[in-house]
């Protein structure tokens, strides 16, 4: 699929949830894709990405950013917190805060450098042993804690397990931020961005449905 084709259907999910226009951001996401694949949907005009991990982020972004205006880099994998500098250089958000440890190394790097980042804080809607995230019966306490560190919190996001039903988990991240006034959810991917769009999502992160399937080898 083109980009104008997911643009089409993330506006058709908006339309039929009642929601208004505009109200989904589209992350593309890059990772692994090649560079003439990326700067493809760059020459089309779009501007936000998401990056999975600091250091593929840092070979290449800093170059398309020369070239095109305006990049919104959003950071949805992994952060170790000897990388958090990195990270604050590379990108606007960083989706995947999702221990006390990292959190707080946030806060002392952006009290150092007088700024930060958009948080959205992972939670592990299913409970899986080999994802990360905040468990759902702690996600309250994080986001008190990350927000007694000041830290500029817009929501909440998860990666629902592969072999269930991912609007339960879109539903529960939902429920979740809503009893802690959060108005972000990052949610939705490839396969099941409609349905995360329906249960209110704000950021969708969709790789291989705009750019085709990553190629690993
Ligand atoms: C790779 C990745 C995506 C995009 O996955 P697709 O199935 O290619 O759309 C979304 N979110 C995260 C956290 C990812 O790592």
């Amino acid at each position: 699929m083109s980009l104008a084709d997911i643009t089409a259907r993330v506006e058709a999910a908006v339309s039929a949830a009642g929601r208004s226009p505009g109200c989904v951001t589209l992350i593309a996401v890059s990772k692994v894709q090649p560079d003439a694949r990326v700067q493809e949907v760059l020459h089309e005009g779009h501007r936000v990405f998401g990056e999975n991990r600091v250091q593929e982020a840092a070979g290449k972004w800093p170059a398309f950013r020369e070239t095109f205006q305006g990049v919104d880099l959003h950071l949805i994998g992994p952060l170790q917190s000897n990388k958090v500098r990195q990270a604050f250089d590379l990108f606007q958000t960083i989706h995947s805060v999702d221990r006390p440890k990292l959190a707080n190394a946030i806060a002392r790097i952006a009290d150092e450098v007088g700024h930060c980042p958009d948080l959205f804080l992972q939670v592990n809607t299913g409970e899986e042993d080999q994802k990360a995230g905040i468990p759902p019966a702690g996600a309250d306490n994080f986001i008190a804690e990350c927000r007694a560190l000041n830290l500029p919190v817009k929501g909440l996001m998860c990666i629902p397990p592969v072999d269930e039903e991912p609007s339960l988990h879109f539903a529960l991240l939902a429920k979740i931020a809503a009893r802690n006034d959060l108005a972000g959810l990052s949610m939705g991917m490839s396969s099941d961005f409609e349905s995360a769009i329906a249960q209110g999502a704000t950021h969708i992160r969709v790789g291989s449905a705009i750019f085709g399937d990553r190629d690993y080898s």
